[in-house]
């Protein structure tokens, strides 16, 4: 053995040996290695994993969007460094109540083993989520510390009601975090209660579950109800994170009873 590596030393003095030969390993195994990492040019922040590309999604399949590993989605990997980003959010013994929970940031909350967590679905019942109702929820006032409602109002013909529920369970020091797709070239708001039928509303809202197509006025109609709105936008990320992270424009409500 140690003849073996005597000789193999030799040899890189010598040069009459490559250092990748001698250690062991070719200089082509060591390229195929750095190509294999450099094309996992995609990381995401929820399953902790570098990937290659992100599955598209969508009904136009939107190219390069969904996490291969949890299923993850653009607003999900902002929604998720937004959280983890703020520790008062996510502080030991905190509440929370997860609105209609996608399955990827349910389970990394649910191994937070200092949190309480509750998600609540109105229909899913597969979703690991009590049955509940947004807009008439049987819990008292104050009880949650962090409600996360993610894509969820757009589908709530009420949605002013149901926004009314989330301030009155939420505890004054709290926060709830909104998200709602927001038509970036609208101003106001467009909805039309006589329009129920799933083509029609393809048809006005661009989706056939959606009562509205939200414009850049909907942070008013949640401060409308006395909570206190603050705008996080992914553009406040650093290009290299939004494109390492895949993320899209989008917006998150950032609300509290109290002016922070
Ligand atoms: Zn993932």
């Amino acid at each position: 053995m140690l003849t073996d590596l005597k000789q193999r030393l030799h040899a890189i003095e010598s040069v009459e040996m490559p250092v990748e030969q001698a250690y062991g390993f070719s200089t082509r195994s060591r390229s195929s290695v750095s190509k294999a990492l450099s094309a996992a040019r995609y990381y995401c922040p929820i399953c902790n994993r570098w990937y290659s590309r992100f599955a598209p999604f969508g009904l136009r399949g939107r190219p390069n969007a969904r996490c291969p590993g949890c299923g993850s989605l653009e607003r999900h990997r902002f929604l998720w460094l937004y959280m983890i980003g703020r520790r008062r959010l996510l502080r030991p013994g905190c509440r929370i109540l997860h609105v209609a929970p996608e399955a990827c940031i349910q389970k990394r909350l649910q191994t937070r083993l200092h949190v309480k967590y509750l998600g609540i679905d109105r229909y899913d019942d597969d979703a690991n989520a009590e049955q509940q109702d947004l807009t008439d929820l049987p819990y008292l006032k104050n009880t949650f510390d962090l409600v996360i409602c993610n894509h969820v109002l757009e589908h709530i013909p009420d949605d002013r009601k149901a926004i009314a529920e989330i301030a009155r369970i939420l505890h004054p020091s709290g926060h709830a975090l909104i998200m709602v797709p927001i038509d970036r070239n609208r101003q106001s708001t467009y909805e039309d209660h006589n329009i129920t039928s799933p083509s029609e509303r393809h048809q006005a809202f661009g989706h056939p579950y959606h009562v509205r197509i939200c414009g850049w006025d909907y942070a008013d109609r949640i401060s409308s109800v006395g909570m206190f709105v603050l705008q996080a936008h992914s553009t406040q990320l650093t290009e290299h994170m939004r494109r390492m992270n895949r993320i899209n424009k989008t917006v998150l409500y950032d609300c509290t009873l109290q002016r922070s």
